[in-house]
């Protein structure tokens, strides 16, 4: 059923169109004059990146004064969260792309298939070559110079150092790791299906190991589960009963960022599909045959043969990024810093969306403890309680984080935090409530790399180019807490519209605003209808639309399922 739902989009795969770009031409005969008659010279913005966010930045692009350029090894955007469904060829590769070219020529924008190996935030440079690969591989390297930068390169896996992880195993995060790991499951089975093997050696090839039990993790478990279930009895009888699946995790448990519903759920259904779920495994080596676990319960070295690893633990900065980091002093940090208004921390004309970058936390509490200083005009180191509301409502406008971490932990309002902090006074003591908000800090998350935050990322800096120059004039952010005026824009707000996960067998859970969890079947078609839907009016399809920033070409709606 996937594969008819699915079959609906029109990707296409990946068109190269032609370079040609007569609107490009239009815009620029058009250019704004100034006042002596001459063209104003538009400002350059170079985008890196073609993924969630940088897709999502370009599709809402509107504003003729900027000459946008488009830097990325990758000519096309990927909806990642079907690609664990291209791993078993349930969903074609083609179908979850969109070539970048259509959207080019459509917006005017120019576009480079290189990658940036350098930039130099210093004297606004970027140094760019042809992707890695590539038969031109060397013979094109390019400066480019840039006015404003747009970061949204994404990340890269994260292997954490584990020896042997980078040369043995799998990894899941592109169009081309999808189609290696399906060949490789199917190389596998056919060379299980060798004759003069032993039964130590078929179980050996067919023994499928996935490291990290997050959400792709989980995913690809699943998926692989059903194509062992469905598809290999029919088509590999004689191997099938020597299969196996293990899902190694480091933590407790897997889907932890779920609610413990679906967890619970989750490693019930593993066990009882006959899926090796081993928790408090450690991976610390993986060899050409064997894969080596530390287990936390007995601190023994554990090593088992396999026939193939995927890796999937999460992510980390690409070396890009990491060299970017040491120049602007951020080299202690694990991932790039921005403000609330997405620009990176002690850079002029430079911002970061998506995976790259996080809004940095160490400055809530800094604005915070300015809120309170002038909250607290008579320095008397207590609110009454209207004001301290006040307070309140600013910290959770400005500081979306704040707001999720206490809708997560069922907190209505920071009110409910201070209650043990502050007892019953009328009067809030500002030194009570700081300690309980630092406590809220120190657990408080970062934005989660997803998708659903990359594109409103992306839209939402789009949004602030497209009135610039208005809101040069006639600013509409808050009042800056330190100095004088106001910002330009308001801050970045996110908005979270749930989470599902997929767990094989038609069975996906669902985590929606307003603590509602729903497991099985009906949220299978659910997820269906949110990634598959073409019904504007839908509620589903209102509810959780971030279809905008979809492709065209992939008319599809589509809710973060982690
Ligand atoms: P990406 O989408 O990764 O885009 C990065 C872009 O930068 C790419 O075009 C890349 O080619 C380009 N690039 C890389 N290096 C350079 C360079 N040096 N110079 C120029 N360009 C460069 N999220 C969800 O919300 N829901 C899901 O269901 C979901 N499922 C997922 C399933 C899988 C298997 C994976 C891997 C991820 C999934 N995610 C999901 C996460 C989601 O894909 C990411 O959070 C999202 O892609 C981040 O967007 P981004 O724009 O930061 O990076």
């Amino acid at each position: 059923s996937k594969l008819l739902v699915f079959s609906s989009f029109s990707g296409g795969g990946v068109l190269v169109y032609s370079d040609s770009n007569p609107l490009k031409r239009v815009l620029h005969a058009d250019a704004t004059l100034d006042s002596d008659g001459q063209p104003i010279r538009k400002k350059k913005v170079v985008v890196l990146g073609s993924g969630w966010s940088g897709y999502s930045f370009l599709n809402y692009l509107n504003n003729p004064n900027y000459d946008v350029q488009v830097v990325s090894p990758r000519n096309f955007f990927l909806f990642t969260p079907l690609l664990p469904s291209v791993t078993n060829g349930t969903v074609e590769a083609r179908s979850i792309v969109e070539p970048i070219r259509g959207l080019m020529r459509k917006k005017g924008f120019e576009y480079k298939e290189a990658e940036c190996v350098k930039i130099d935030a210093s004297n606004k440079k970027l140094h760019c070559r042809s992707k890695e690969g590539s038969s031109l591989k060397g013979t094109t390297e390019f400066d480019m110079d840039y006015d404003i930068l747009v970061i949204a390169v994404g990340a890269k896996p994260n292997t954490f150092n584990t020896p042997g992880v980078e040369e043995h195993a799998y990894f899941l995060k592109e169009a081309e790791d999808a189609l290696n790991i399906r060949h490789s499951v199917i190389d596998c089975f056919e060379r299980a299906s060798l004759p003069n093997l032993t039964e130590e050696e078929r179980k050996k090839i067919l023994h499928f190991v996935v490291v990290g039990g997050g959400p792709t993790g989980v995913e690809f478990s699943a998926e692989l589960h059903d194509f062992l279930v469905q598809d290999v009895a029919k088509i590999y009888p004689k191997v099938q009963e020597f299969t196996r699946i293990t899902l190694l995790e480091a933590g407790d448990h897997i889907l932890n960022m779920f609610d413990k519903r679906i967890t619970a759920f989750a490693e019930e259904k593993f066990q009882r599909d006959g899926i090796d779920l081993k928790t408090g495994s450690m991976v610390v080596g993986v060899t050409a045959d064997e894969i080596s676990t530390k287990e936390r319960e007995t601190g023994k070295i554990v090593s088992e043969p396999y026939g193939m690893v995927v890796w999937s633990t999460g992510i980390g900065s690409r070396p890009v990024i990491r060299d970017f980091m040491q120049q602007i002093g951020q080299g202690q940090r694990r991932v790039l810093a921005t403000d609330e208004w997405l620009r990176v921390e002690g850079c002029e004309d430079v911002y970061a969306l998506g995976d790259t970058a996080t809004i940095n936390q160490r400055r809530v509490m800094e604005d915070i403890a300015a809120i309170f200083s002038k909250a607290d005009k008579g320095k008397t180191g207590t609110l009454n309680k209207k004001d301290f509301n006040g307070v309140v409502k600013d910290i959770c406008q400005r500081y979306p984080q704040v707001e999720l971490y206490l809708k997560k932990n069922k907190l209505k309002n920071i009110a409910h935090l201070l209650k043990s902090a502050n007892g019953e006074d009328t009067q809030v003591n500002i030194e009570n409530f700081k300690q309980a908000l630092s406590d809220v800090d120190s657990q408080m998350k970062n934005l989660p790399a997803t998708a659903q935050v990359a594109s409103q990322q992306g839209k939402y800096l789009a949004k602030c180019f497209n009135k610039m120059e208005k809101c040069e004039k006639k600013p509409e952010g808050p009042l800056r807490f330190r100095g004088e005026g106001r910002h330009r824009f308001q801050p970045f707000r996110y908005r979270h519209f749930g989470s599902f996960a997929p767990l094989g067998g038609e069975q996906t859970a669902a985590e929606l605003p307003g603590d509602w969890v729903s497991i099985g079947h009906s949220s299978q078609w659910l997820w269906y209808s949110v990634y598959a839907s073409k019904l504007n009016g839908s509620v589903i399809g209102t509810a959780v639309n971030i279809n905008s920033t979809m492709p065209s070409g992939c008319s599809i709606r589509a809710l973060w399922i982690i």
